[in-house]
């Protein structure tokens, strides 16, 4: 049974089962409405999402905390702190360090997190991974988590290929290699108790959705496969998708299985829906049943 304890702040708090469930802010950020819908036309997406009079959208990075008694287990990192003035100006994005902003005000304090998984490598996802510390020394931002990626995201993500440049930034990566808290996953696998990880590629080669457990009922963490409740309509995807077919598919196939087991669809990137039920829809193909909105 889903109790939602509290929306505020930007963040959803619920308590599912015995676990509690809290999505935090890794930071808010205004990103080329075109670059987030790739194929899609702008006047079928506009309506949905206006634009500024940049042809901006805003843009959040929805972070999930799970907490069971005193195991504290974070998924995905948002962009951290470690943005270029000129990455900052483009983006419009949060000065500080907002994921950790975000957990002291559940006061959380980085060495209680035990686990962090990431979806896949880029930089508003695996930023707040590492952080620069008081001695200018790159290090993981959680000293005590081991660091959950999928084995085939990181090696293309560590490979410097000049096709991805700028997409995986190695700060943001290698540190996590060299402190031994990485943990390569091959595959679908539960990756600690109740964390299932779905291979999905799609977004990139081996982006992962993540499955978590409450009872009989499952939260799911879509990643970019879905990134917002705008981006329900299966042939949607965005411009950085590496294979849209892909994620077309698996698109359809996770929100099936959602919409069917009433399952909770966490959103990474929407700035306004963080979590949400859905329907199908003869018409739409699916629908928020119920959105769980940021204040
Ligand atoms: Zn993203």
């Amino acid at each position: 049974m889903t109790q939602v304890l509290g929306l505020g702040l930007g963040e959803v708090v619920m308590q599912l089962g015995d676990i509690q469930l809290r999505t935090i802010s890794g930071g808010k950020f205004l990103i080329d409405g075109g670059t987030m819908f790739g194929v899609v036309p702008r006047t079928m997406w506009e309506p949905l999402f206006p634009a500024d009079d940049q042809h901006r959208i805003r843009q959040a990075t929805n972070c999930v905390l799970v907490s069971q008694e005193d195991q504290h287990t974070l998924i995905d990192t948002g962009y951290g702190s470690k943005l270029s003035d000129k990455q900052r100006d483009v983006f419009q994005s949060e000065a500080g360090d907002p994921l950790l902003e975000s957990l002291a005000a559940h006061s959380i304090t980085p060495d209680q997190i035990s686990t962090v998984i990431l979806s896949h490598l880029h930089f508003d996802h695996a930023g707040g991974a590492t952080r620069m510390n008081e001695q200018q020394l790159l290090v993981p931002t959680f000293p005590n988590a081991e660091y959950v990626v999928q084995r085939r995201e990181w090696m293309i993500a560590t490979a410097e290929l000049p096709e991805l440049r700028g997409a995986y930034p190695q700060d943001n990566l290698l540190p996590l290699k060299e402190s031994g808290q990485l943990r390569l996953i091959d595959g679908d696998q539960e990756i600690i108790p109740g964390f299932h990880s779905m291979v999905t590629g799609g977004h990139t080669a081996a982006h992962q959705v993540i499955l978590i457990e409450h009872g009989d009922l499952m939260s799911v963490y879509l990643g970019d496969i879905c990134p917002t409740s705008r981006h329900l309509k299966t042939l949607w995807g965005m411009a950085y998708d590496v294979d849209l077919l892909q994620v077309r598919r698996q698109k359809s196939k996770i929100l099936s299985g959602i919409a069917d087991q009433g399952w909770l669809a966490l959103f990474d990137h929407d700035p306004d829906v963080a979590a949400a039920y859905l329907d199908r829809d003869p018409k739409k193909e699916f629908v928020v049943a119920e959105q769980f909105a940021q204040l």
